[in-house]
């Protein structure tokens, strides 16, 4: 055949691995296949010998990560005769949970915290049609609400404590595998309300192993009887999350009531997959640390600056912490390394701006005043 078959998204890629039947209508942008990137200069700035990659996960169609679970969560939502689906969120979820919702042809509700959302997320989910209902509270309560919505009204909860939802997620995982031709030595990813974490251990476990056995006790689905594992490579990684330092349940070892970052995607004090994570964790011989909000802001702008690519604050608190532990040497030279970049830089232009400062002045419109400014630069 002249042309590889058309990419149509994680479901029609993963289906064997994926709990789908095959007549099941595929609710599907495209979602997943997402690059892999080498840095090239961040590792040479730090002065180790390690092999860095970001999974650049802002390339989804809604620009975040989320798009991989939802699109198994409105494919089965859809698939079980519901008509409306409903969310808890810091923005990524809703603006996931909108497109996916739109293509399905059924309604979303979305549950916004007050003033705290950046403005690219917003703007996805009313230009997609959901209901926005914005509380005057944080994303916990929301999540507090939605949870006994369910119970009063026919919706279903697209939150990642929705199985379905770290099951499409952990398809990230089978993608490194498949590209390295191996498990990295550590994966580092932001931990919010620790979904991503919890479906990364599990896509990496099924990848390893025997082939016959479940390897992990964060899996909510095959209860020890795991239908996907199959031994494609031996090894797995040290699985590590880093949280914000004003949200950081995993690092003081109980919930946070009132969690700040300007790592809004993270603002979370009560993380749905506590139990999960903590067993992700412990199974890889993995750590959680903590980033301050200065930090995670200057993984981003370096992200952006010395690699050209830009993700959104949450998701520079994988690099901010790697880079930190890199040079510490807890992650020893010799390692390969993988930081899931979570988010798109352009949800959240806000902040970046912010960052700039008062970089960018206006001159006179003339030949001599431009030509200064560049001789200025060089
Ligand atoms: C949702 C989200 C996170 C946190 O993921 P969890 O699964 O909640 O831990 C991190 N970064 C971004 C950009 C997100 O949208």
């Amino acid at each position: 055949m002249p042309f590889r078959p058309r990419y149509t998204g994680l479901i029609a890629k993963y289906k064997d691995r994926l709990p789908i039947n095959d007549d099941t209508r595929l609710i599907s942008l495209g979602e997943g296949n997402t690059p892999l990137i080498r840095l090239n200069n961040i590792p040479r700035d730090l002065g180790k010998d390690v092999d860095i990659y970001v999974k650049y996960e802002g390339l989804n169609p809604t620009g975040s990560f989320k798009d991989r679970g939802m699109t198994m969560a409105v494919t089965k939502a859809v698939d079980e005769g519901s008509k409306a689906i409903i969310c808890a969120s810091t923005g990524n979820t809703s603006a996931s949970a909108a497109a996916y919702a739109a293509r399905a042809g059924i309604k979303a509700f979305v549950l916004i915290p007050d003033g705290k959302i950046a403005m690219g997320k917003l703007a996805q989910a009313i230009m997609h049609g959901a209901e926005v209902i914005q509380i005057a509270g944080n994303f916990d309560d929301g999540m507090r609400i939605v949870k006994e919505i369910a119970d009063h009204a026919p919706v279903t909860i697209v939150n990642s404590v929705n199985p379905y939802r770290l099951q499409g997620q952990k398809t990230a995982a089978f993608e490194i595998v498949e590209e390295l031709e191996r498990a990295p030595d550590y994966h580092c990813l932001p931990v919010g309300n620790a979904g991503n974490i919890t479906a990364h251990w599990i896509g990496y476990c099924e990848y390893s192993g025997r082939g016959d056995e479940c390897l992990t006790e964060a899996c909510a689905l095959c209860h020890g009887h795991c239908r996907y594992a199959s031994a494609v490579v031996g090894n797995r990684p040290v699985m590590v999350g880093y949280q914000a330092h004003g949200a950081n349940p995993f690092i003081r070892g109980e919930m946070v009531d009132d969690p700040d970052t300007v790592a809004t995607a993270i603002r979370i004090g009560h993380p749905q997959s506590w139990k999960q994570a903590w067993a992700a964790s412990k199974e890889s011989g993995g750590w959680f640390d903590e980033c301050s909000d200065q930090e995670i802001l200057q993984a981003q702008l370096l992200l952006a600056s010395r690699e050209g690519v830009f993700c959104e604050p949450a998701s520079a608190t994988s690099l901010a912490g790697a880079m930190r532990d890199i040079r510490s040497g807890r992650i020893p030279e010799g390692s390969t390394v993988v930081c899931t970049l979570t988010g798109h830089g352009l949800k959240d232009p806000d902040v970046a701006i912010r960052q700039a400062g008062d970089a960018i002045s206006t001159i006179p419109a003339t030949l001599d005043a431009v030509k200064k400014a560049i001789l200025d630069k060089l």
